[in-house]
């Protein structure tokens, strides 16, 4: 398993890599516009130059681009439903320009609607940003707590976005494990991810998971609180990321720490020391 975390680009997206570098991440997730606002990414030419450079001397990689925290393509509301099209499609070619993997993003939430009418909903906004966005990186759909009707909470609603889009190959899963505890998926034995991932493999099938979060949950089994935890101080526990970090049906994926830190400033050294820590040494006989 690929082990790295989401980092800031304040400065350049070249400083990204350098935080990479710095935590010693294999991998990094980054924002490249904040995500609390409606701005467009506007970075030169010279900055992506910068940025390709830095990614090919450290060798980090992948990198994966996360969507603004305001989309919702499930809501009623149009206007916010047309701002979050316009946001992928705008991060879905910069995901191509700095040689991403894809745009993973939370779909959103049908509020006090019909499920059903907040999945149409999603799925044709999805269309919109298939069509428009004529490059080549993926949607990456992430599993969420599933609070307040938010779409993700079960594996269905995302098999069935996935279905009504006609299978594109362009919409992968990235699997987020505070998220999935949360929402009441158990994975903290070997035993249970074997069943886990079944049920998602059954509904969306595994060949379309191709990240993981990996964030430890302060919130209960079940309780559908999106509250992330440093690895093993929270409910999931060293005992339960030892079971994920060495799974065979997750072992080779890319994985992302979106955890506070030791220090509060977000996936560290620390961290990512903690999860290669419970990685089995296969060559190493067991005793
Ligand atoms: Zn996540
Ligand atoms: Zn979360």
């Amino acid at each position: 398993m690929k082990f790295g975390g989401h980092v800031s680009i304040a400065g350049g997206l070249d400083r990204a890599i350098e935080r990479g570098q710095k935590i010693t991440a294999d991998c990094i997730q980054i924002f490249v516009t904040p995500p609390q606002r409606w701005l467009k990414a506007n970075h030169s030419d010279e900055a992506v130059a910068k940025f390709l450079d830095a990614k090919a001397s450290s060798g980090i990689g992948p990198i994966l681009l996360h969507g603004l925290y305001l989309i919702n393509l499930g809501s009623a509301d149009d206007a916010l439903r047309q701002r979050s099209v316009d946001a992928l499609v705008s991060q879905l070619g910069w995901s191509d320009r700095l040689g991403a993997m894809g745009v993973c993003f939370h779909v959103g939430s049908f509020g006090s609607e019909e499920r059903e009418i907040g999945l149409a909903r999603a799925a044709e906004g999805i269309a919109d940003i298939l069509t428009r966005a004529d490059g080549t990186s993926p949607l990456l759909l992430e599993t969420t707590a599933g609070a307040g009707n938010s779409i993700g909470g079960r594996f269905e609603d995302l098999a069935e976005l996935i279905e009504r889009l006609a299978r594109s190959p362009r919409l992968q899963v990235c699997l987020d494990t505070c998220h999935i505890f949360a929402a009441g998926y158990p994975c903290l034995t070997t035993a249970e991810l074997d069943a886990t991932l079944g049920e998602f493999d059954r509904l969306i099938g595994l060949d379309r998971l191709t990240a993981l979060h990996l964030n430890d949950s302060k919130g209960a089994f079940g309780s559908h609180k999106d509250r992330h935890e440093n690895i093993g101080d929270g409910q999931i526990g060293l005992d339960g990321f030892r079971a994920i970090v060495n799974h065979p049906k997750l072992k080779g994926l890319p994985s992302f720490l979106e955890v506070p830190g030791i220090d509060g400033e977000g996936p560290d050294e620390e961290n990512l020391r903690r999860l290669r820590e419970l990685v089995s040494d296969e060559k190493r006989p067991a005793v």
